[in-house]
């Protein structure tokens, strides 16, 4: 035998005008519904989707009865909006739990449709049962992006599967045992966008009533910015059985369930966390009034600013990876830049060279004979030889070659008393200009 007992809260945020989900709360099912589409088209889809859900599986609650409740709801929906073009593109998320027997045995049938999500407490860890149906979290299924990107990713919002856009739709189907003292949260994403899994964890770790939790997510949500829709069902398991079997859970849906894809455990990296792990949830205090336009305009403009602010983290990464490439492009160009217009002559093998480059070399730069000029060192005053040795700078390579004619110059002059004017004359010319 298992008895539930539940409690939910929603509210329509800080920025919306209008709440479009809606939440199911009876002694054997529970469901969130979070509608989307213009022109009050989400508050549509949204309630004939929980209408329906509510209508067939209250004529058959059985497992298979609830997934053909939610093959049925996405029919009434599509048809709908087929036949009001003004509501076309409406939709809607779905996440369902029933309370179903089977075999003599209770069972929880989950179903899931979106990006509204289920959650279960079980020894105090909290577990995501259900996968977000959006563009993000198929990046993050397929690698492409990290669970932290995809929180913060432009396109989390769009789904890839909801309720009433096709005539056909896949839902996910889990079945669970109902173990005494187990909690379940259902919920839209506008509780999830709002607080980690952390923060959710902390309160349904903490606050025993159901009613009493359910309340104080919606209020943290709003704390938080409040950006959507608020939607939380807490239900707990206060009979039932007294622990899962090992393998537990979450077995795949029967194949004469038509259009159930079968789900395997979520897999798709739920964080769990234990009381004792998790960090006090600080609660923002949250206007407990409808908020005033202005409020909601602010509201609006902080979540531009927020946005803006994510999207400037990036360009300046951006930014500064190409500054500090510019900054290290430049500095090897400066460095090649001294060192290719520095000449001068030393000797080698008793040659005299002209080189280009620093004396001794400089950084990763190393001189480069480029004129070896046929004048040897015998053919030069020795008093100049320790300079030559160790190397005589030049501007360029003509100076270098006239320094070293003019120390031929000098050799003549020397050899030639008669020259000894000369001899004066060009040492003082040194460089040649
Ligand atoms: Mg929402």
């Amino acid at each position: 035998m298992t008895l539930l007992r539940s409690g939910s809260a929603t509210d329509t945020g800080l920025v919306r005008s209008v709440n479009q989900d809606l939440a199911v709360e009876s002694s054997n099912l529970f469901a969130v519904a979070d509608g989307m589409g213009g022109h009050a088209g989400g508050e549509v889809a949204a309630r004939m989707a929980v209408d329906t859900l509510g209508v067939v599986f209250g004529r058959q609650p059985t497992a298979g009865g609830l997934s053909e409740a939610v093959l049925e709801a996405n029919a009434t929906v599509w048809q709908h909006s087929l036949e009001h073009p003004e509501l076309r593109g409406m939709g809607t998320t779905l996440t369902a739990v029933g309370l179903v027997q089977e075999d003599g045995h209770d069972v929880l049938a989950l179903v899931n449709v979106g990006d509204s999500r289920s959650y279960r407490v079980h020894d105090g860890q909290m577990t995501l049962l259900t996968t977000d149906h959006s563009v993000a979290e198929e990046m993050v299924r397929s690698g492409e992006l990290t669970e932290r990107e995809a929180a913060v990713h432009p396109q989390r919002h769009i789904l890839t599967r909801a309720l009433g856009v096709s005539s056909d739709v896949a839902v996910d189907f889990w079945r669970l045992h109902p173990v005494r003292g187990d909690r379940y949260l259902l919920c839209s994403d506008g509780l999830t966008n709002e607080l980690d899994d952390d923060q959710i964890s902390q309160v349904l770790t903490t606050v025993a009533d159901p009613r009493e939790a359910a309340d104080l997510l919606v209020r943290a949500a709003r704390g938080h910015g409040g950006s959507d829709n608020i939607t939380v069902i807490v239900v707990d398991v206060v009979l039932g059985e007294d622990d899962a079997p090992a393998d537990a859970v979450d077995e795949a849906a029967p194949a004469d369930l038509t259009g159930v894809v079968p789900a395997v455990e979520s897999s798709n990296g739920a964080t769990t966390a234990t009381a004792a792990e998790v960090a006090p949830l600080a609660i923002p205090e949250a206007p407990t009034r409808e908020p005033s336009r202005r409020e909601r305009r602010r509201a609006r403009r902080r979540q531009k600013r927020t946005a803006r602010g994510r999207r400037l983290v990036t360009l300046r990464t951006v930014i500064y990876v190409v500054l500090l490439g510019a900054v290290v492009a430049g500095a090897f160009f400066v460095v090649k830049w001294y060192n290719t217009n520095s000449y001068f002559v030393g000797v080698d093998n008793n040659e005299l060279v002209v080189y280009q480059g620093r004396i001794g070399g400089f950084l990763w730069f190393h001189p480069v004979a480029v004129d070896r000029t046929g004048v040897t060192t015998a053919e030069v005053p020795a008093r100049y030889l320790g300079a030559l040795d160790a190397g005589v700078e030049e501007t360029s390579v003509t100076s270098a070659k006239c320094y070293v004619a003019n120390l031929q110059s000098v050799e003549v002059a020397q050899t030639n008393p008669s020259l000894q004017t000369t001899q004066t004359t060009t040492t003082s010319v040194k460089g040649c200009g």
